[in-house]
């Protein structure tokens, strides 16, 4: 007998981990199990003798990390017995509501802020068969409605406040540390809604508790200058950047990166959309890594940090959530 085994996505990999039960039925796309790239010619251009690594999350199937969170969402929605979600959104996670839904039969309701959001992803929103509701405002706008919808409507929310998001968004951590056998030294990641920090940070803590690793890494959490709350100290009420998946004011997992950043040693840095725009080219340029802006941001603190030498010392790792077909 054969003893291959097909690849059939992250819950099923990580069953043990997260909160499903033999009789759950579980909608996937083959999401997770995504490359890690060594960066070879950046950290030679800088100079510097550093391990720097991305994680190819534009490989997922509908571009971005969101399907993590959106399989694990989506699953429980079903065993509940839902028959419609609904989620706010910049871009990737109305992608990944949509297909999902579409995956499982049930219906996608998308709030999207006017003008601000990438063409491509709305046409991919579409093609999936979602409802899509153009409100007047911004993300953090968006946000306060879906709360308000659900609270009087039967469907289910699967932005990063739904805590099944978080669980299979933590997976990421659980295959990088599979990945290179260990946790790694500095984990940077761009910061947003903050579900993203939140979802690594547990993900790294439950291998540490389980002594699948020896060590966790230090968070660090780069925004864009114009959209910058961890940096403010306080949430900010008209976020701007060109970095949409990052535009983001009132984040909603606040307490949660906090923690994660003080557990780990951690910090928040913020970077001028000309700073990100330079790192996406970069990376596109001398590694042939192409990501969206927001995924570039975590190039340009990880540069920043290295640069400023506050981190000489040790290998260095960095990950970026890639969308292929954005902006
Ligand atoms: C959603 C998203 C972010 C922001 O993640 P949060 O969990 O909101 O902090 C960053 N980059 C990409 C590509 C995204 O899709």
């Amino acid at each position: 007998m054969s003893t291959h085994k097909h690849y059939t996505g992250l819950i099923e990999r990580y069953r043990d981990r997260l909160p499903v039960s033999a009789s759950t039925r579980i909608i996937s796309l083959n999401e997770g199990n995504t490359p890690m790239i060594q960066l070879q010619n950046i950290p030679r251009l800088i100079g510097k003798e550093v391990d720097i690594y991305v994680k190819f999350e534009g490989l997922n199937p509908t571009g971005s990390f969101k399907d993590r969170g959106m399989t694990m969402a989506v699953t429980k929605a079903v065993e509940d017995g839902s028959q419609a979600i609904i989620c706010a959104s910049t871009g990737n996670t109305s992608a990944a509501a949509a297909a999902y839904a579409a995956r499982a039969g049930i219906k996608a309701f998308v709030l999207i802020p006017d003008g601000k959001i990438a063409q491509g992803k709305l046409a991919q929103t579409l093609m999936y068969g979602a409802e899509i509701i153009q409100i007047n405002g911004n993300f953090d706008k968006g946000m306060a409605l879906v709360k308000e919808i659900a609270d009087h409507a039967p469907v289910t929310i699967v932005n990063s406040i739904n805590p099944f998001r978080i669980d299979g968004q933590k997976t990421a951590a659980f295959e990088i540390v599979d990945d290179l056998g260990f946790a790694p030294d500095y984990h940077c990641l761009p910061v947003g809604n903050a579900g993203n920090i939140t979802a690594y940070w547990k993900g790294y803590c439950e291998y540490a508790a389980g002594r699948v690793c020896s060590s966790r890494p230090i968070m660090c959490g780069y925004q864009a200058a114009g959209a910058a709350p961890f940096l403010a100290g306080h949430m900010i009420d008209e976020p701007e950047t060109i970095a949409t998946a990052i535009r983001i004011g009132h984040p909603q997992s606040w307490d949660f990166a906090w923690a994660a950043q003080k557990e780990s040693g951690g910090w928040f840095e913020k970077f001028t959309d000309e700073q990100i725009l330079a790192a996406q080219k970069m990376l596109s340029q001398y590694e042939g890594i192409f990501c969206e802006p927001a995924s570039a941001t975590s190039l340009a603190g990880a540069l920043h940090d290295i640069g400023s030498g506050k981190r000489s010392r040790y290998g260095y790792f960095s990950m970026f959530c890639c969308a292929s077909c954005d902006d």
